[in-house]
C-alpha cells in the first residue's frame, strides 16, 4: 500500500520525523506504571510524561534518571539517550533502562534487553526511534537519599571560588 507510517512521542522533537501525512501512532493513552520497590524498578507504558514516572517513584522514596521538565513524554527522550537532574550520578536515561518492550514493522513483539535480543536493546539504547515502535519502558531506579531541588542560580562571577568550594564539598 505505501502508506508511511510515523510515531509521535510527546511531539518535542525537532527534525520532523513524528509526523507524516500517513499514519501515525500515538501511545498517549498508554499511560500505566508499574513499580517494584524491592528491585527499584519502574515498567511504564509508552505514552508516560516523567510526571507519571517522578509522583509515584517519589511516594515510594524512590527516582531515577529521567527528563528535568515533568510533562515531557518519556519516549523520544529515552530512545535518544537522555539526560537528566540525576544524570551526574547515574548517567544517561538509557544507562538506566533495563529493557524495552518493541514491536517490530514484521508486527513482531519482542523485549530488548541485556539477557534478551541484546542487538536490539544496544540499537535502542540512543539510536531507538528507528528500531520499533516502543511500547513499554523499564529503568532501575534509586533511593532518594533527600529532597532534589531543580532549578537554576545565577551569581556573579567572584562569588565562584566560593561555589566552587560549596559544590565540593555538597553531599553526593
Ligand atoms: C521542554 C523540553 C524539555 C526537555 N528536556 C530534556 C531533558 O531534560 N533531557 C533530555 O535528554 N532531553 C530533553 N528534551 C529534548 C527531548 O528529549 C527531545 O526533543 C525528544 O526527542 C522529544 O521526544 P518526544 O517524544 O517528545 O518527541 P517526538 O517529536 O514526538 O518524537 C521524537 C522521535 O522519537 C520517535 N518516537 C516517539 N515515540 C516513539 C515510540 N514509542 N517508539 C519509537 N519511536 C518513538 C518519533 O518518531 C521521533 O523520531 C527536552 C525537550 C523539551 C521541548
Amino acid at each position: 500500500m505505501g502508506l508511511e507510517v510515523a510515531v509521535v512521542g510527546g511531539g518535542h522533537g525537532t527534525n520532523g520525523s513524528a509526523a507524516t501525512p500517513g499514519l501515525l501512532i500515538d501511545l498517549t493513552a498508554m499511560n500505566k506504571t508499574m513499580i517494584d520497590v524491592e528491585k527499584k524498578t519502574i515498567t511504564a507504558e509508552g505514552g508516560c510524561r516523567w510526571e507519571d514516572i517522578d509522583i509515584p517513584l517519589g511516594q515510594h522514596g524512590l527516582a531515577t534518571v529521567g527528563g528535568r521538565v515533568g510533562n515531557t513524554s518519556i519516549r523520544g527522550l529515552t530512545l535518544g539517550g537522555g539526560v537528566g537532574w540525576l544524570s551526574g550520578k547515574y548517567g544517561l536515561v538509557v544507562d538506566n533502562l533495563l529493557s524495552a518492550k518493541m514491536v517490530l514493522a514484521d508486527g513482531r513483539i519482542v523485549t530488548a534487553s541485556a539477557t534478551e535480543n541484546p542487538d536490539l536493546f544496544w540499537a535502542v539504547r540512543g539510536a531507538g526511534q528507528c528500531f520499533g515502535v516502543a511500547l513499554e519502558f523499564t529503568y532501575q531506579a534509586y533511593d532518594l537519599a533527600y529532597p532534589i531541588w531543580p532549578g537554576q542560580l545565577i551569581m556573579k562571577l567572584d562569588a565562584l571560588p566560593a561555589v566552587v568550594d560549596f559544590v565540593n564539598r555538597f553531599p553526593s
